[in-house]
């Protein structure tokens, strides 16, 4: 088939990009760079079945031939990048989400939205399942991001039901790997980075708080099992292995073998207390599970981080 892959130079559109080449289909990468980063698909130039189009989605754009299927992962998704760039991530969750979904109407090709746990907010239910509404302060420093990703959802959903368009949409937990930024703020390669360097580990708040943590081969399997079928409701996908910031953060000087100490520091706003996807709907409909442990995925993406370096 002939996949588009908005957000292709991206962390998890990159890896989704070699999946789907891997699996013999044609892809088109579409990416801004606003994120993303060429190197994450350097070594996909000059292949006959992958092309690269610089390209900001929350832009009208036009794409020649026919597409089969649109992945939308166009947004920055880092809590730091909420206060740096958010109108990008307001536009590219409204404007752009639609654009695609345009394109999808065009082209009379399936579209499914990367959407996040995030959606949850601040969650008073525990874990998640995608019944659950959310506890979204919707005007606080992480709105920018909630919101749009909400309001990509409605309009995901009124797509599908008023336009006849055949879309997917899975809600994202926190996914780790390698080819994230070193300088993405999140706490996997910010911490890795820390260890590496003997600074110390920043440690948001007392630590208590929760995320359970995926790793990227699995996710992006879960994506691509989620195109295959016919499910048009959201379809939580994250491992459920739960820890807190502080474990997470005595885990990484472990297998580092660092001398930094941990340093707390202030937690944002909003910061959610709990995270961990209730992945029953993803195992039931898409058999669908992760099968990469935290001890395996952590050292993989520590031993990335340190060849960069
Ligand atoms: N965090 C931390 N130190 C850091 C970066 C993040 O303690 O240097 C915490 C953050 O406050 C949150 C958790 O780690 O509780 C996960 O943050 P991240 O930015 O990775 O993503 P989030 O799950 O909040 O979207």
């Amino acid at each position: 088939m002939k996949m588009l892959v908005a957000g292709g130079a991206g962390f998890l559109g990159s890896h989704l990009c070699d999946r789907l080449l891997a699996d013999g289909h044609q892809v088109i990468a579409l990416d801004n760079l606003i994120t993303g980063s060429l190197d994450n698909v350097r070594h996909l130039k000059g292949r006959e079945d992958f092309s690269f189009i610089e390209q900001d989605v929350t832009q009208p754009f036009k794409i020649e031939g026919k597409i089969d299927f649109i992945f939308d992962l166009a947004s920055p998704a880092s809590p730091i990048d909420f206060v740096k760039i958010p109108m990008e991530i307001l536009l590219v969750g409204s404007y752009g989400v639609h654009n695609l979904l345009e394109l999808a109407r065009e082209k009379q090709a399936g579209f499914l939205l990367t959407s996040t746990s995030e959606v949850y907010g601040d969650p008073l239910v525990h874990p998640q399942s995608e019944d659950y509404w959310g506890n979204v302060n919707p005007i606080g420093p992480r709105s920018v991001y909630d919101e749009s990703k909400r309001y990509a959802e409605a309009l995901t959903m009124a797509y599908h039901r008023y336009r006849g368009i055949n879309t997917r949409i899975v809600r994202i937990f926190n996914t780790y790997g390698p080819r994230m930024r070193l300088d993405d703020g999140r706490v996997v390669p910010t911490l890795i980075d820390q260890a590496l360097n003997n600074r110390p580990l920043t440690v948001f708040g007392d630590g208590s708080q929760t995320r359970s943590f995926c790793y990227a081969s699995d996710l992006i399997e879960g994506i691509y099992l989620a195109m295959r079928s016919s499910e048009h409701q959201p379809i939580n996908l994250g491992n459920p292995h739960e820890m807190s910031i502080l474990e997470f953060a005595q885990a990484i000087k472990k297998f580092t073998g660092t001398s930094s100490a941990i340093e707390h520091q202030p937690l944002p706003a909003d910061d959610p207390k709990v995270r961990r996807p209730d992945i029953s709907r993803a195992k039931k409909i898409l058999n669908w599970e992760p099968v990469i442990g935290f001890e395996e995925g952590i050292k993989k993406t520590i031993d990335w981080f340190a060849a960069k370096k």
